[in-house]
C-alpha cells in the first residue's frame, strides 16, 4: 500500500454516460491507433479503444493481423508521411502511439508524425522508449503517458520521494497526465491532482494488459476530451475488467469484460 498526502485521493468509480440521442460514430469519439511490427500489441489496444465507449477506431498498420475487422478500420501506413495524412482528420479525438510501434527508423517516423499532429495523444511502450532516448521527440503538453516502472525510470530518471511525489514531478515536467503503473497505479496531473488505484488484481501482471490500458485511455480521451478524467476512467475500467475476469486471465479476456464493466457505471 501507499500512504496518501492530503490532496491525493484513492481512485473512485467513475460516473459514465450513455451516448445521447444525437450520437453518431464520429461525435462519440474517433481514435487512431498507430501500429507497427508487433501487431498483437496495437491490436489489443485498438479493440480496447473500440470497447471503451468510443464511436470509431482506425488502426494504422504496416501489414499483418486485422483485429475485429467488422468494427475497426485498418489502413496501411508505414511511413511518417502516410501517418501524417491520416491524422489530418479533424474529427480525431485521440491518437495512441506506442504499443507495438517498433524501434526501427520507420517507427520513429510514424511517431514523429503523431507528435507533430496537434491531436490529443496517448503515449505508451515504444513511444516512451523513443522519447527517453531521442531529445528531438519531445512530448507535447496535454498528453497522457502510461509508463510502467522501467519506462518511467528511462524517461524521468531517479526522482525523489514517494511514488505519488514522483508521478506528480513527472507530470509537471511533461505538462501531461502521467499514469505511473504497477501494483499501485498513480494518476498524476500537472495541476497537482493525483489519484491512486491499489489492491487491483495481481493477475494483471501478464503480457498485453498494458496495451489494453493504453487503448482504454485513448478511447476515453476521445470520448471525454479531458486527459485526467480519461486516465482515471481508463484505470478504473481496466481494474474492473480484471476483477470480472477471475484468475489466470489473458489480456484478451479483459476486452470481453469491458461492455459489462461500462454498463455497471451508467
Ligand atoms: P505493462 O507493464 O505495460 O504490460 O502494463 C501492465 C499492467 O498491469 C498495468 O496496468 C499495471 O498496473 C498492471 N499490473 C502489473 N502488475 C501488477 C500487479 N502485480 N498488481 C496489479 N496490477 C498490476
Ligand atoms: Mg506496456
Amino acid at each position: 500500500g501507499i500512504s496518501l498526502p492530503g490532496t491525493v485521493r484513492r481512485l473512485g468509480s467513475p460516473a459514465l454516460t450513455m451516448p445521447g440521442p444525437d450520437a453518431h460514430k464520429y461525435n462519440r469519439g474517433l481514435v487512431v491507433v498507430i501500429g507497427g511490427g508487433m501487431a498483437g500489441a496495437s491490436q489489443l489496444a485498438a479493440v480496447a479503444a473500440a470497447r471503451s465507449g468510443a464511436g470509431a477506431v482506425r488502426r494504422l498498420a504496416i501489414g499483418g493481423m486485422v483485429a475485429e475487422p467488422h468494427a475497426i478500420i485498418q489502413r496501411r501506413a508505414e511511413q511518417g508521411d502516410a501517418v501524417a495524412r491520416e491524422l489530418e482528420d479533424e474529427r480525431i479525438g485521440a491518437v495512441l502511439a506506442g504499443p507495438g510501434l517498433g524501434l526501427d527508423q520507420e517507427a520513429g517516423g510514424r511517431l514523429t508524425a503523431a507528435l507533430g499532429s496537434g491531436r490529443p495523444l496517448v503515449l505508451d511502450a515504444d513511444a516512451l522508449t523513443w522519447a527517453a532516448k531521442d531529445a528531438a521527440l519531445s512530448v507535447p503538453g496535454g498528453s497522457i503517458l502510461t509508463p510502467h516502472e522501467g519506462e518511467f525510470q528511462r524517461l524521468f530518471g531517479d526522482l525523489r520521494g514517494s511514488k505519488v511525489d514522483r508521478a506528480l514531478a513527472a507530470a509537471l515536467r511533461v505538462g501531461s497526465v502521467v499514469v505511473y503503473k504497477g501494483p499501485d497505479t498513480v494518476i498524476a496531473a500537472p495541476d497537482g491532482r493525483a489519484r491512486v488505484a491499489s489492491g487491483g488484481s495481481t493477475w494483471l501482471s501478464t503480457a498485453g494488459t498494458g496495451d489494453v490500458l493504453a487503448g482504454l485511455a485513448a478511447g476515453r480521451l476521445a470520448v471525454t476530451g479531458d486527459p485526467f478524467r480519461a486516465a482515471c476512467e481508463a484505470v478504473w475500467l481496466h481494474g474492473e475488467a480484471a476483477r470480472r475476469s477471475g484468475a489466470a486471465f489473458i489480456a484478451d479476456d479483459l476486452l470481453r469484460a469491458l461492455p459489462a464493466a461500462i454498463a455497471a457505471r451508467l
